[in-house]
């Protein structure tokens, strides 16, 4: 058994932010799935919102934040959130972060603007914001005497006074799978925190990163814990649809500078569905995108920026354009083949102002957590934010706890499981999952859809159940185990949400309720 003060189970921007404000006085754990900078805040492209110019205000921010949250964004939280955002960039300035700078502007940087935002408050390091931030963290996070790296390992489950048969309502640490080893271990902690980030690998198409599998939404439900508004699950429109080229994002600014959607023959659709066309909000362009593949059988539609002139296309898009011609597509000459693709997960772990959890000694920050703030729909940019102040928040929380009894816990058993028999059933069942799931829960819904995505769910929730029992657990029956009940966690609250409200749209209740409520999910519901 190995002992920290704090285990930290992630290392994303939510993760690393947290594990350097505690490691003056904590010892910390930090464990991830695989290396420092796997997850989705190392590919963040666009940036961090924040309010530092004159001309703006937090009562804007907070206006934007609830306008797109379409009326289910906590105020409270969204007004702490953004009142932290100027001590969370200097935080993170102080850090090293080379933010891109514009002499020009009192803020000393250059801010930008994103779609839902009325101001520029986007600070950015030039177009790989997420990675300057990251790769700056884990240098720090690597040289800090406190911080306990311990990479290629996958928490599975957490260890609460309920599963050791104690009267308390506490977390007590994690099972985790070191791979590389090939062994489970058990990590005792006074604090747990749950930084596993989203969910996007529920289905076929996504933005997201290989570990971005639901773990800590599973984990802190089966461990008791409340998850709420799974449904809202944010789809970005272009993902470039390549065999070869996995979760790579086509910016929504090459529908901004007059790239054209396109069928497969050339003609082009969004005119019929908005009359702003192509430059219609994400969301609506998303769901035209699904509706004219649904109905024609599509494996994907086209974005067609090549009648503008060559020089124009490589100035303005170089990445894209380098990293098409790898794959045998020349923008400047032909259309981009493109799918929408899960981006962002809105709901997830409860949580109050502080990080905490339902468990005693359990948090949550990050992408993994549902603290109120993005509501229906998350407004670009707020979710680093949102790392960043909850990461804080939790750790401000956690050094004022006092010292907690330790105990020993029990080590993992593997007596009663063998080798796995036959690896076929993870990978069918994985590539199962993920296609319903987009087929029939993604970006329009109906009841007959997700009745039928719920009968395949209770399916595979009886033979994944049955082969986890019996087989000693890796990487992939840990990530399968997981989607599946992230899987049912969104249908189960999209069957809740009887209109459509934000990212949820159903065809069988295509209006918005007078009344806007969480879909709050309570533990000890049978799934
Ligand atoms: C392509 C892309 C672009 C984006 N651009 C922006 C942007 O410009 N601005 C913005 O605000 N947001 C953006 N987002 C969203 C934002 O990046 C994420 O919401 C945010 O990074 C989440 O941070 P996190 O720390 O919660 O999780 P992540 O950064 O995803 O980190 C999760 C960590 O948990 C680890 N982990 C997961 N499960 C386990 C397990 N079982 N055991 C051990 N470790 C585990 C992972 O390995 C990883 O280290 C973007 C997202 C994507 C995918």
């Amino acid at each position: 058994m190995l002992r920290f003060d704090v285990i930290i189970i992630g290392s994303g921007l939510a993760g690393s932010t947290l594990a350097l404000q505690l490691a003056d006085r904590k010892k910390v754990g930090l464990l991830t799935k695989k290396s420092l900078l796997d997850g989705a805040s190392n590919w963040a492209q666009g940036g961090i919102a924040a309010v530092l110019a004159d001309d703006d205000s937090i009562a804007a921010h907070v206006q934007d934040t609830m306008i797109a949250g379409a009326g289910l964004c906590d105020e409270t939280v969204t007004r702490f959130v953004v009142e932290h955002g100027k001590h969370a960039i200097d935080w993170l300035v102080d850090q090293g972060v080379p933010f891109t700078r514009d002499s020009a502007s009192k803020t000393g940087f250059h801010l930008t603007r994103e779609g839902g935002h009325s101001q520029r408050r986007i600070v950015h390091a030039a177009d790989a914001t997420g990675h300057a931030v990251q790769a700056t963290l884990s240098d720090k996070i690597r040289a800090h005497p406190n911080i306990t790296v311990l990479e290629n390992h996958i928490a599975i489950d957490l260890i609460t006074g309920a599963k050791l048969k104690l009267a308390d309502n506490r977390c007590y640490g994690v099972y985790a799978l070191d791979t590389q080893a090939g062994h489970v271990k058990t990590f005792a902690a006074a604090h747990t925190v749950l930084a596993n980030g989203g969910a996007g690998k529920v289905y076929l198409y996504t933005t997201n990163p290989d570990v971005a599998t639901g773990d800590g939404i599973s984990m802190g439900w089966r461990a008791g814990c409340r998850v709420a508004n799974m449904e809202f699950i944010q789809f970005h429109p272009t993902c470039l649809y390549h065999p070869h080229a996995k979760s790579f994002l086509i910016t929504e600014a090459v529908r901004g500078e007059g790239g054209i959607l396109k069928l497969p023959d050339g003609t082009r659709f969004m005119p019929q569905h908005d009359s702003r066309a192509e430059l219609a909000p994400r969301d609506i362009v998303a769901r035209a995108i699904d509706f004219e593949m649904k109905k024609r059988g599509l494996d994907c539609v086209y974005l067609d920026i090549s009648h503008k002139p060559s020089d124009f296309i490589k100035e303005h898009f170089p990445t894209i354009h380098a990293r098409c011609l790898e794959l045998g597509i020349d923008i400047t000459r032909e259309a981009i083949p493109v799918v929408p693709a899960a981006h962002y997960t809105c709901g997830g772990v409860m949580t109050d102002l502080k990080g905490r959890t339902d468990i005693d000694n359990l948090y949550a920050v990050g992408e993994v957590a549902f603290t109120g703030l993005h509501g229906a729909n998350r407004l670009a940019s707020n979710s680093l934010l949102e790392c960043l102040v909850f990461g804080q928040a939790a750790a401000t929380d956690i050094l004022q706890q006092p010292a907690t009894s330790e105990i020993t816990l029990p080590e993992w058993d593997e007596s009663r499981v063998t080798d796995a028999d036959e690896e076929i059933v993870i990978s069918h069942n994985w590539d199962e999952l993920r296609r319903f799931m987009w087929d029939y829960v993604g970006i329009v819904r109906t009841n007959k859809r997700l009745r039928r995505a719920q009968n395949r769910i209770n399916l595979l929730h009886d033979e994944i159940s049955e082969y986890y029992r019996n087989f000693r657990v890796s990487n992939d029956l840990i990530e399968l185990r997981n989607l599946m009940l992230t899987a049912d966690l969104i249908v189960r609250c999209a069957m809740l949400r009887r209109e459509s409200r934000g990212l949820h749209y159903s065809r069988d209740y295509p209006e918005q309720l007078a009344e806007a409520r969480n879909t709050v999910l309570e533990p000890g519901i049978k799934l």
